[in-house]
């Protein structure tokens, strides 16, 4: 059985001499692995398709539950996510992400339309600023949203406290009085203004997304459990 897929390659991992394994996003079939043969030798004609974050409509054939690529035609290379190392690291940590909060066989399609959109965003602008719009996004469509409002214990405002903190259990920032680890207020306002709520702009200092990933950073490799090498690198380059 042939089937045609929009998907974007999340991740290649060689296999054979010549083959590939990706793990493809798609639009219509969730997460999938599919194999790619001959990727590895010079001039193959589908080489782009096993490079990270090659968006294109793949051509796939079923059998049983095992998927090949069979031909693939490129919707957009997103050529500028591979020539700017910064760029190349926060593209590979929205994949990361997107990655270890899909599942096998689950409907994705929201996420997978944010991770177009936010490589796209990448290319154009700011990658820092594309990712944690990006991050704060899929982890509220993943039931795991950051909230960045009053003090979650205690209902204290914290627009313009001076101390803060940030509650790993509820995901949520706390006053200065409640419990939660150390967190500042560029980091609160900086996340506020990537979520699209109102922020003091005084507390927005040059290395305040760096802030931010930081604590996202930290904050998903709690819940998830996982150690978001890619992200520990961007953050590193920042
Ligand atoms: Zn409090």
């Amino acid at each position: 059985m042939e089937l045609v897929v929009n998907a974007l390659t999340l991740k290649a991992v060689d296999y054979n001499e010549n083959d590939k394994i990706l793990t493809l996003l798609t639009a219509e079939l969730g997460k999938i692995t599919a194999g790619i043969k001959g990727v590895k030798k010079a001039g193959a004609k589908l080489k782009f398709a096993a490079q990270p974050f090659c968006f294109a409509e793949f051509v796939l054939a079923k059998h049983g539950d095992k998927y090949t690529v069979i031909n693939a035609s490129e919707s957009e290379s997103f050529y500028d996510l591979r020539t700017d190392i910064n760029k190349f690291y926060a593209a590979s940590s929205a994949a990361e992400a997107a990655n270890a909060l899909t599942y096998e066989g689950d409907e994705c399609r929201e996420i997978f339309y944010a991770l177009i959109k936010a490589l796209s965003g990448m290319c154009s602008g700011s990658e820092s600023a594309a990712l944690i719009e990006f991050l704060l996004d899929v982890l509220k469509r993943s039931g795991y949203g950051i909230s960045a409002e009053n003090c979650a214990s205690c209902g204290k405002p914290l627009l313009h406290a001076d101390k803060l903190r940030f509650d790993l259990d509820a995901g949520a920032f706390t006053c200065g009085e409640c419990a939660g680890t150390g967190a500042s207020r560029v980091t609160y306002n900086v996340i506020r203004k990537l979520d699209g709520k109102s922020y003091d702009a005084d507390f927005i200092t040059a290395d305040g997304e760096k802030r931010a990933l930081r604590l996202i950073r930290e904050y998903f490799s709690y819940k998830l459990n996982f150690a978001f090498k890619s992200l520990s690198e961007y953050v590193r380059l920042l």
